[in-house]
């Protein structure tokens, strides 16, 4: 079979992680099957609708490296993409399925709507339905009150003591009573179709055969079904995926414990590769020890008989910060330098220095085994690229006195002043001050940290020697004359 898959966000707020979890389910098995996967606008809820949210989530998903065959931006067979742009479409099939007697005109003011709820809620009922009160109305009836301009919406007739069932690729055999459906509004009053009505057109229309989607819309599949058998057309294939939880818990996902909103873990400086790799995990595995897959490795062994049986997957923050960080330590310096100046420039603060590409590199390479995020290697480099302050206790902090830090220091620059430029690497640096350290009798320890704070400012830095080599003589010694003077003028 020509495999067909969709994805179909509501633009009602910013792009969840777990919608991109399950788009990229979608987008996988409909790239190993070598068939297309489309992106479709479900904005008829008007009420919910956001200003500029489908803009930003067509940007979000191309931000994560992913693309769709058919969709908003880029048209196809079945343009236009956005359902709001397709309104005539499901009132000629909700016309239809009037026509047929699977749906109905149904007047019914809010306020017998509310005073219905409100009596069924009294007597105890488990939930509340439509009592099929308009469907008692005579043909003549309902083209009186269509005439006189009377606002109506068109509901299902579900009919009564039957079983609806499926099966679903995922979950096995789902049975539903359709005692338990309500006659669900299709077309509202304003003329929009609701999601039930507009999803099964659209999949159709669309020749969209396997339908991935989150476990919260399993209760829609019923519905969704007695549409599909009411107008004729051909049932796909269904697979629910679990919901994403955070660890430790049973709660779905929460603000309080991190981002939720896929935009927001790139602002935090994950990589897209990264985040990717961590989704394919959060409901499938490949029953095996690889944990590292690139996309196309995923869409490779990806299959839905191996997506998890369970209704809530853990979204371990802990694993996305370690896939980073092999992603981080696994990509080419300089092309992770790239990544990083399109970081700064997208997400980031401008830190208000240069950064030169070359030196930058360098710096770097230096610090790479240390960031876990994009974000890290601002706070992680200052110190190369402007003057430090030292902060007197710190750098008093490892010798026994302010004296003696400020001995150590001369010592230091004394040795310093006289190595050559072509000393000045940071093998002989660090040869060169193991000697001197040793000869003076001084503690590797405080010698050491009280230098790292001189010239960096910092107590956990890369290798002394690699510092002292990339900032240079000059650099290095004019930062430890600094704080000679700081702690002379201490004392
Ligand atoms: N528009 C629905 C959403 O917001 C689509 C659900 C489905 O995949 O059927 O997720």
């Amino acid at each position: 079979m020509h495999v067909r898959t969709r994805m179909a966000p509501s633009p009602t707020g910013e792009y969840h992680i777990g919608s991109m979890r399950t788009l990229l389910y979608n987008y996988a098995f409909a790239k190993k099957n070598g068939g297309e996967f489309i992106l479709r606008i479900e904005d008829t809820d008007r009420e919910r609708f956001v200003e500029g949210a489908t803009e930003r989530l067509i940007q979000v998903i191309k931000d994560y490296g992913l693309n769709w065959d058919e969709g908003p931006d880029n048209g196809g067979p079945h343009a236009p993409y956005v359902q709001s742009e397709r309104l005539e479409l499901y009132k000629k099939q909700a016309e239809e399925l009037v026509r047929k007697g699977n749906a109905y005109y149904c007047f019914c003011s809010k306020e017998r709507l509310d005073s219905l709820r409100e009596e069924q809620r009294n007597k105890g009922y488990p939930s509340t339905k439509y009592d099929k009160h308009c469907l008692a109305l005579t043909g003549d009836e309902v083209q009186k009150n269509l005439k006189s301009g009377k606002p109506y919406v068109i509901r299902l007739n579900v009919p009564a003591d039957q079983e609806v069932s499926f099966e679903d690729i995922v979950l096995g055999n789902i049975k539903f009573s359709t005692n338990d459906i309500d006659d669900q509004v299709l077309l509202k009053s304003d003329g929009y179709p609701t999601y039930h009505l507009a999803v099964v057109v659209d999949d159709h229309e669309m020749e969209i055969n396997y339908i991935m989607r989150g476990v919260e819309w399993l209760p829609s599949t019923p519905k969704h079904i007695l549409l599909y058998n009411a107008l004729g057309w051909d049932i796909p294939a269904y697979a629910h995926l679990p919901l994403l939880k955070e660890k430790g818990g049973t709660k779905k996902l929460s603000k309080r414990m991190g981002s939720i909103a896929a935009v927001d873990f790139l602002s935090e400086g994950y990589l897209p590769e990264a985040l990717l790799n961590f989704l394919m995990f959060l409901g499938w595995n490949p029953g095996t020890e690889k944990e590292l897959y690139t996309l196309e490795e995923f869409i490779n062994d990806f299959s839905i008989e191996r997506i998890q049986k369970t209704d809530l997957v853990s979204f371990d923050r802990e694993k996305l910060f370690w896939y980073n960080g092999q992603y981080i330590r696994g990509t080419d310096v300089k092309v992770l330098w790239s990544r990083i100046k399109e970081w700064i420039q997208k997400y980031g603060e401008n830190p208000g220095y240069e950064m030169e590409d070359d030196y930058s590199t360098k710096v770097l390479t230096l610090v790479q085994d240390r960031m876990r995020v994009l974000a890290d290697f601002i706070p992680l480099t200052g110190y190369f690229y402007h003057e430090v302050t030292p902060d007197e206790s710190i750098l008093t902090s490892f010798a026994e006195s302010s004296t003696r830090a400020s001995e150590i220091l001369k010592v230091f620059e004394n040795e310093y002043g006289n190595l050559t430029d072509e000393k000045w690497v940071s093998s002989d640096l660090d040869k060169a001050s193991h000697e001197l350290i040793a000869g003076a009798g001084y503690k590797p320890k405080e010698a050491f940290m009280t230098l790292r704070v001189a010239l960096t400012g910092e107590t956990a830095t890369p290798p002394i020697f690699d510092i002292l080599a990339l900032l240079g003589k000059q650099k290095s010694l004019s930062r430890i004359r600094y704080s000679i003077k700081l702690l002379e003028a201490r004392s």
